[in-house]
């Protein structure tokens, strides 16, 4: 099964509204025009409109780093699904282990915005990872399970095609330290062995599964060389547009090739 690779960059909570301009302005003449990729930027919130302009007549899509499971109302601060659609998104971040961790996601809430998500046609990137103390006690798999099984719960197969989901194990999140692509590609190949019992093989076979955690232009390609991982969703490395257009570019070549 040929599964077109996807690169997502998460810019967090950083840059400002003339770094992040000039930071799309270069990736989109570095990258644009790539076919071999599904490229996605996912800046703050508040940039959002100003980064969709600029992509506009790019191949590169917008994604938003989180989402309201609402659709309106009296939720302070928060951020409708409508809204990101109106800013021109097609993609949205859920469950990224900041969210998780920081600020109390539980696997219930998760769900929630999954579901809300494709409700208005934003296709959910649903992050998933155990943190160092859960692989420490061999507790990785069981992580996953309840990520993955939660996260997803109640999506019909249809639904569930519509999802990314990305394995990013939370020991390896801007701390330099990334997995050994063999011990990321198991658990990618037990998250589509997941999804297999869930939506059916033939859907799972087509479902990508990104990697995340201290991806960068030297530990692309020997990631991108292993079965089940199908594209990076990418932090740090995706401030630096040089940088992330390489990412994208060296996956395309190892999957292509
Ligand atoms: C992320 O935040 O999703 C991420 C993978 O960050 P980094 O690439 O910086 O480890």
């Amino acid at each position: 099964m040929d599964r077109q690779p996807f690169v997502a960059g998460n810019w967090k909570m950083n840059t400002n509204a003339q770094d992040g301009r000039s930071l799309v302005e270069a990736l989109v003449a570095e990258a644009g025009s790539e076919t071999g990729a599904t490229m996605a930027v996912c800046p703050p919130f508040v940039y959002l409109s100003a980064i969709a302009e600029i992509i506009a007549d790019s191949n590169i899509a917008l994604g938003a780093q989180n989402m309201c499971s609402e659709d309106k109302g009296a939720f302070t601060a928060e951020v409708s699904p409508h809204m990101l659609t109106d800013c021109g998104c097609d993609y949205v971040i859920v469950g990224h282990s900041e969210r998780r961790h920081i600020y109390g996601e539980t696997d219930a809430m998760v769900n929630a915005k999954v579901h809300k998500a494709l409700e208005v046609g934003l296709k959910p990137i649903v992050c998933v990872g155990e943190t160092l103390k859960e692989r420490e006690q061999d507790r990785t798999m069981s992580v996953i399970e309840r990520h993955v099984a939660w996260g997803l719960y109640g999506l019909s197969s249809e639904q569930a095609l519509q999802v990314t989901v990305a394995y990013e194990p939370v020991w390896a999140i801007g701390t330099g330290k990334v997995a050994e692509p063999e011990d990321a590609n198991a658990v990618h190949a037990f998250i589509r062995g997941i999804l297999g019992k869930t939506f059916g093989e033939e859907n799972a076979a087509q479902m990508r599964i990104q990697y995340g955690g201290s991806v960068k232009e030297s530990n692309v390609e020997r990631l991108s060389e292993m079965t089940d991982i199908d594209g990076f969703l990418v932090g740090g490395a995706s401030l630096k547009a040089a940088e992330f257009a390489q990412i994208i570019k060296k996956a395309v070549k190892v999957k292509s090739g």
